[in-house]
């Protein structure tokens, strides 16, 4: 290890359940317009095109129990509640067969997203990949849930529900989301990918409360400020 010139800031990190260890994010993969009635609500086809594959820092990790400031240049701050893998090994073209065998872990969490930029054909950079863009919660191990292939996820804001769907309705499906991903990038351990958000996204605005669930793991909560 060489000696820095200045500190290094701290590793992102996600707390794991039933436990006082973390899991350590190396980096955080998304997809989109991954469940047909998101991509309609989102103005397009349903049709299967090539997975839409995009990034996020990984000290935008927010954890569950946060508050969220407001973020600047945007007055439509979404909510997008996503089913969330983390890796514990990984490797370059991963065949379909072995992706899950990659899976260390599961937990729900949110893509937040500045609505009011994404898209004009730019980079999403600016709309998806700011600060404190990904609350997740702790995560469950694999051992514990078993592979997940179907489950009930869903948001309530305020107690009220907005996203209510269930991951057997993925289009690009989790062991097929890790084998293409990994023909783009080799994948590493502590790398976590979203898995795309259902139907049902919309604006928070200060004062809100979000109540991320998915049946099996631990629910995220936070609250916008
Ligand atoms: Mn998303």
């Amino acid at each position: 290890m060489s000696e820095y010139v200045i500190s290094p800031q701290k590793q992102a990190e996600i707390p794991v359940k039933g436990s006082d260890k973390a899991f350590p994010v190396r980096r955080v993969y998304c997809i989109g317009r991954n469940y047909v009635a998101h991509v309609e609500e989102m103005g397009g086809s349903a049709d299967r095109d090539p997975p839409l594959f995009f990034q996020k820092p990984a000290d935008a990790v927010v954890s569950s129990g946060s508050i969220i400031p407001y973020p600047g240049k945007t007055k439509d701050f979404h909510y997008e509640v996503e089913l969330v893998m983390a890796l514990g090994s990984g490797g370059s073209n991963i065949p379909e067969s072995e992706a899950l065998d990659h899976v260390w872990g599961y937990a729900v969490g949110l893509d937040m997203t500045r609505r009011d930029i994404q898209g004009g054909g730019f980079p999403w950079e600016i709309a998806k990949a700011f600060d404190r863009s990904f609350p997740v919660g702790p995560i469950t191990p694999v051992s514990e849930t078993g592979k997940i292939e179907k489950g009930k996820i869903k948001l309530k804001v305020n107690g009220e529900t907005q996203q209510d769907s269930d991951v057997s309705l993925l289009i690009w499906r989790m062991p097929e989301i890790i084998s293409r991903l990994s023909e783009y990038f080799e994948l590493c351990p502590g790398d976590v990918i979203l898995t795309g958000t259902p139907s049902g996204v919309g604006p928070v605005v200060p004062g809100d409360k979000l109540v991320a669930t998915f049946e099996g793991l631990e629910p995220l909560e936070v609250s916008i400020n």
